[in-house]
Order: structure tokens, then sequence, then C-alpha cells
């Protein structure tokens, strides 16, 4: 229909304008030949009327294409220019969220900082002190003392002689005590780049995050049944051997990758939990009955560490040397040697949550 060449006059009759149109025919346009052949007793309707109807509706479209259609797509043009995904945005997001972190980190480094170089100050006045009462007791003490009993030895009289002599042996000696220099040492924590990485965020893209990658299908390197229960499975630090143990047994065995056991450790209490350090490779474990946390030492001798205030269910030491306990009613950190330490906020808590009920970490 587009293709044709719109005809000023009928197409079956040369020369013929039309005159009306025909309304049995779908308004087709008509001359005074065909109202009386093609059409004829067809029903015809006004030229004028027709021509008027549709240029009502063509300014009708003319309209919307004005009023709605063109506005809406010039809108949309201009959202691409100005919006451009809000990528702008979030880089600066993202630069503001690691300057906040940066920034964090200088005013940390900054108090410790602070923190030493005021033991320092501390500790050069007290070292100043201890240096002059120490000097003081030299001089005005010592010194003149030795100057006296040399001088007695070689021209003292015999009543010197036995009056230094008594004298000496009724003087308490009372140096003055220096006063204890503090020491100080610096313990780095652990630098963890997914804790950092948490820290600074995530890029959703449609929502999603972009950074999640599905965790790999486990491959199974080696399936063995042991000869006796266990609930707990740690693996060695040399990943080719792991520690078993079983809540109602007073064992703990080292199996290697086949399920030969390789150690057996008596422990002669039950063990409710085990845990291999990742810094000493040794194994520690919790007991039920006495509260007890204990390491097993290199001999294989069971030392009992400390003990807690719950009864703990299990543990787990973490890579900066912390012994996290799971017990009725709730999760304790603790150093190595048994005082409580709180979490504090930020810490990776979900890589070493232990739960009293499941002995999982
Ligand atoms: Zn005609
Ligand atoms: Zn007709």
């Amino acid at each position: 229909m587009a293709a044709q060449t719109p005809v000023s006059g009928c197409p079956r009759h040369k020369g013929m304008g039309f005159v009306c149109v025909c309304k049995s025919c779908e308004d087709e346009l008509i001359c005074m030949d065909c109202v009386t052949e093609s059409h004829n007793g067809h029903k015809m309707g006004k030229l004028t009327d027709y021509v008027a109807d549709q240029k009502r509706e063509i300014q009708q479209y003319v309209d919307k294409l004005s009023k709605t259609d063109i506005p809406k797509i010039k809108e949309d043009i201009r959202e691409q220019e100005t919006s451009g995904g809000g990528y702008q945005k979030v880089i600066n997001d993202i630069k503001r969220q690691g300057k906040q972190m940066k920034d964090n980190i200088d005013n940390a480094i900054e108090l410790l900082v602070k923190m030493c170089t005021e033991l320092e100050k501390l500790n050069k006045s007290v070292s100043e002190k201890n240096k002059t009462a120490l000097t003081k007791h030299l001089r005005e003490d010592l010194e003149p003392k030795l100057d006296r009993c040399q001088q007695v030895l070689t021209s003292g009289t015999t009543v010197d002689v036995t009056t230094l002599a008594r004298e000496i042996r009724n003087t308490s000696f009372d140096p003055p005590s220096p006063r204890r220099l503090q020491t100080v040492e610096f313990k780095p924590g652990t630098i963890s780049t997914e804790l950092l990485e948490r820290m600074l965020g995530k890029v959703l893209v449609d929502g999603e995050d972009q950074s999640y990658k599905p965790i790999p299908t486990p491959v199974v390197l080696s399936e063995f049944t042991t000869s006796f229960p266990y609930t707990i499975c740690r693996t060695c630090l040399t990943g080719d051997e792991a520690w078993l143990s079983y809540w109602d047994d007073e064992s703990v065995y080292r199996v290697d990758i086949k399920g030969s056991v390789k150690e057996t450790i008596k422990c002669k209490v039950k063990v409710s939990s085990i845990s291999v350090s990742p810094t000493t490779g040794r194994v520690w474990f919790c007991v039920q009955d006495d509260r007890s946390i204990r390491e097993i030492t290199t001999g294989g001798d069971v030392v009992t560490r400390f003990n807690v205030n719950n009864t703990p269910g299990s543990l787990c030491i973490t890579s900066d040397d912390m012994v996290v306990v799971g017990m009725d009613g709730g999760i304790q950190l603790y150093t190595t040697d048994g005082r409580a330490v709180s979490a504090g906020a930020g810490r990776p808590c979900r890589q070493v949550a232990v739960s009293p009920s499941s002995h999982g970490v």
C-alpha cells in the first residue's frame, strides 16, 4: 500500500474525479461512473465529511506525536546523556569509602605511635630519676665510705680501725632501688585482605553482587572408614593428616589421608571438641567435666591451659593465637593463657564462629 503511487483520479475510469466514498467498500474513493457500475446499489458517503474525518484523525496523531511521543523520547535521550548509569557516582562512593578507611588506619597508627612516644617519655624520666638517685648514692655515700676505709687502713689509729669495723658491721646497706623500666613490644595483628574487602564494600550490578563466586564443587581426595566413632575432624597444618575426636571418647587420633591411625593421645578425660592451632600445629581441646581448656604438647603430654566459667562445647584456635570457646550462654574469646578478651567491632568473627551445639567452625 505504501509503495503505491497515489492517483489523482479514479483508477478504473480515466479522467474521472472522485465524488464520494463507498461505505460498503471500506470508504473506497469512487467516481460518478463507479457509483452506477461496480458499486451499484452500495451505500455512499459524502467525500467532504470523509476527508474531514481523516484530517481529524491525522490531527490527533499530530497531537500525540508532539505532546507525548516526541517529548518522551527527548527525555530518554537527555537521561542517557546525563545519568550514564551512575558509574561516576559509584566510583566516587568507592573512593570516599576507601579514603574513610585509610583515614581510620592513619588515626589508629597515630594513636599507637602517640602511646609509644608517651611511654618512652615516661620511661626516660624514670631512668633519669634512677640515674640521679644512683649517682647521688655513689657520690655521697659509697665513694666517701671507700675513701674513709682506705684512709683508716693506711693511717688510722687502733681506735679508728675498731670503730670503723664496728660501724661497718652495724650499717645496714640500703641502696636506692631503681624503679623498674617498662618494656614494650609490638604484636602485629593479622592483615586480612578479605576483611578489608568486606569493609570497603561491594559493587552491585542490577542489584546483584558481582564479587559473588559460587563455591566450587568439593572433590573427594580420599574416603575411609574409621574403626572408632568421631564427631570432630580437624585438618593438620600440612593438610595430609587430620585429628579426630569423639565427644564420648577420652582419646584423640591423628590419621593420614588413607585413614590409618598415626598417633593416639590418651587424654584421660572426655574430649568435647578439638582444634589445631594454625600457628603451632598443636591440638587444643576442651573438657566439659571440669570446664578446662587443654593443649597437647609436641611430646604428647596434656597440659591444662585455663578453665572457663561455663560448660565448653567447642573451641577454635585462630591464626592470631586466640582461643574461641563456644560455651553454654555464648562464645568467648581468650588469649592462650586464659585472659578473656572482648571481640571488639569488626573482628572477622564469622571465620571463627563456634556454636556449642554443632561443634561447627
Ligand atoms: Zn470510477
Ligand atoms: Zn462499493
